[in-house]
């Protein structure tokens, strides 16, 4: 295995069980590591640290491995079958009303670079490193493996994530597809509401499993209110608001595909189809033109602002905007959930952002509950950069 050697004193993050090394921590690499290649860390004093996933660029190695060998054969099987006790210690695999969730979530997994998330038996891999695109053909192996019969599919959805300065030609298809099963397309269970999912056609791995619980939460406040979805893709926190008896769910995305994604949640879940409406347009757009107090539970899920920290200052700023426009026309007495998913943004400039975005309407809010990802997004302690949804329950008079 070729070897990267670390400046002296830049093992300490990995003496933290971080797991990555930046380029400006290593010395010197033996050898020439094709991107995607295993690697191993030494310290400058040459004692061995780590293994992991050689890559060009900023995050030079993604570490795999701190004690075991993650060349041996069951390594795949091992961290996977891990992944999946952890869902099931919670009761999410083998939930009788929820069957889709994140099985892995990269470094909160101990799998940098590999998220895969798992539809009532379909596998989405989606590689965001090189080396977890490369060892795709062992990870599904494992996946067949840890699921037995259970596995219907593996899509590999990388094409837009799995970065190769080289300029390998990437596509999007099946790694594995059980003989008859020919369906770019599920109907997924999540607590008990039903979704179209498409992880051909649909964004990310094909839906948003990251707001399961925020989505109860709505639910939960929705009974008899007047509620606008901004931002709502296939329309999970629309399904549960007509599910928890809202009187009318207003749903608004620039996404054509996502809007006829919608209306079909809408007709398979049996609602009135007279208390929904689609709107397929620009949220902020949308926002402006309706009238102040329409809507009594508003809820704000536009895309990551920011993708890189050069991007922080404008993200901040957009994110003041969209919530001064939802926090002035939302009525006395109602709910703004409202988030963001910039793993850049953390916790407190977010608060901030929309603290300011209050001050600017000058209407008395209250923070009912700080928002987050769920446990099947699991942050790996020794890597905070893991957490990246965060949300507030506002309560505006
Ligand atoms: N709330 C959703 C996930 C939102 S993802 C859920 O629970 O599934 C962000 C969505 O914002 C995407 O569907 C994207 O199409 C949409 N979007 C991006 N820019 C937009 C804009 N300017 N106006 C309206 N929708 C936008």
């Amino acid at each position: 295995m070729n070897k990267v050697i670390l400046r002296p004193h830049r093992e300490e993050s990995i003496l933290r069980l971080h797991p990555w090394v930046f380029s400006g921590a290593i010395a010197s690499i033996e050898g020439n590591p094709a991107e995607g290649e295993l690697v191993e860390v030494l310290s400058s004093e040459l004692k061995p640290l780590a293994v992991g996933h050689y890559q060009i660029g900023s995050i030079a190695v993604r570490i795999l491995s701190f004690t075991e060998d993650p060349t041996q054969p069951d390594f795949w099987e091992k961290m996977l079958s891990r992944a999946l006790q952890l869902r099931k210690s919670f009761g999410l695999e083998g939930s009788a009303n929820t069957n889709c969730y994140r099985l892995v979530h990269g470094e909160g997994d101990g799998l940098p670079g590999l998220i895969i998330d798992y539809y009532d038996g379909v596998c989405v891999f989606q590689a965001h490193s090189a080396g977890m695109f490369l060892a795709r053909e062992a990870i599904c192996e494992a996946l067949k493996t840890v699921y037995g019969d259970a596995l219907k599919a593996v899509y590999d959805k990388s094409s837009g994530t799995a970065p190769f300065k080289a300029g390998l030609p990437l596509a999007d298809g099946y790694l594995y597809r059980r003989p008859g099963f020919d369906s770019d397309e599920a109907v997924v269970l999540e607590n008990g509401n039903k979704f179209y999912v498409n992880w051909n056609e649909g964004q990310k791995t094909g839906f948003f499993l990251d707001q399961r619980e925020n989505r109860l939460r709505v639910g939960n406040l929705a009974k008899g209110r007047n509620v606008l979805n901004l931002f709502c893709y296939t329309g999970g926190f629309s399904i549960y608001a007509l599910a928890g008896g809202a009187l009318h769910v207003d749903s608004v995305d620039s996404s054509k595909l996502a809007m006829g994604m919608v209306d079909r949640n809408v007709a398979l879940n049996a609602f009135d189809p007279s208390a929904h409406t689609s709107y397929t347009a620009d949220a902020i757009d949308f926002l402006k033109s309706i009238p102040k107090g329409k809507y009594d539970l508003i809820i704000v899920d536009p895309p990551a602002f920011a993708k890189h920290r050069g991007a922080l200052k404008n993200a901040l700023r957009a994110y003041q905007r969209l919530n001064e426009a939802a926090i002035s026309k939302v009525a006395p007495g109602g709910f703004v959930f409202t988030f963001s998913c910039s793993q850049v943004v953390d916790k407190e400039a977010f608060a901030l952002a929309v603290f300011s975005a209050a001050a600017a309407t000058g209407r008395s809010v209250r923070i009912l509950d700080r928002l987050n990802q769920p446990a099947d997004h699991a942050v790996n302690i020794y890597h905070p950069e893991g957490e990246y949804l965060k949300g507030l329950l506002l309560y505006v008079e």
